[in-house]
């Protein structure tokens, strides 16, 4: 769950919503998206849209009785940064009136959702701004150019990640954990302990990196699994051989 805020009313992304996003990414190969409606303050999805490998156009409708606040779409084999493209068309549709200006993308290869909100302060001082970035989308001829590479756009908006849910296992189930989850998972001294118990040497100047290339080379790799703690679901990390698939 994430709240965000959109000129100074707070919205809410629900779990259910991000799960939608995260799923919708996990498909690639074409764009797809949604209208983000506000339905009493929850972020709803309105109807969902297909695109081609490159592009999408979300002209869907929010259910009855809702409000659009903007649009999600993802990018297939491509980050979550926008397009000049994305962010011109947002900042049009709030001139418009036809939404809040928040446009949402879901990055394939950085995995991760990034909103942009049209920052509504001077926003129609800047109309100037938009209609240079239109401009440069029609000499450049196409509109995937990034954002970042007009920053007198991309400086009307504030940018914000949307959390994901960490992926858990279920009660009782084993899991491998990514590197990045052991990096925040398991601290200096607990992987030193680790590393001590399969007989290897450490001394405690060694990174904590490095002694789990350590760990790895011996054949050993860290397990998460769930353990009930009161009624609590705690997670304990252990060491396994790694198998030989
Ligand atoms: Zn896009």
């Amino acid at each position: 769950m994430q709240d965000i805020n959109v000129h100074g009313k707070s919205f809410t992304m629900t779990d259910e919503l991000i799960q939608m996003m995260d799923e919708m990414i996990r498909r690639g190969k074409i764009e797809l998206g949604f209208p983000l409606c506000s339905d009493n303050g929850n972020v709803i999805s309105g109807t969902h849209c297909i695109g081609d490998a490159c592009s999408i156009k979300i002209d869907a409708e929010c259910p009855h009785g809702s409000e659009r606040i903007g649009s999600f779409h993802t990018h297939p084999m491509s980050t979550s940064e926008p397009s000049i493209a994305d962010i011109a068309l947002a900042m049009n549709h709030y001139l418009q009136e036809k939404s809040l200006g928040v446009d949402c993308r879901g990055g394939e290869m950085d995995n991760t959702i990034r909103c942009d909100i049209v920052n509504a302060s001077d926003v129609r001082k800047n109309i100037k701004t938009l209609l240079q970035a239109y401009e440069e989308m029609h000499l450049k001829g196409y509109t995937n150019t990034p954002a970042s590479e007009f920053p007198a756009l991309q400086s009307l908006f504030d940018v914000i990640e949307i959390p994901r849910a960490a992926e858990k296992p279920k009660y009782g189930e084993m899991r491998a954990m990514s590197r990045d989850e052991i990096d925040f998972g398991i601290n200096k001294d607990e992987m030193q302990q680790a590393a001590r118990k399969l007989g290897l040497s450490v001394s405690s100047s060694i990174p904590k990196m490095k002694i789990l290339s350590m760990i790895e080379k011996a054949g050993y790799s860290f397990v998460v699994q769930p353990i009930m703690s009161g009624d609590r679901v705690m997670y304990a990390a252990k060491l396994e051989k790694t198998r030989n698939l």
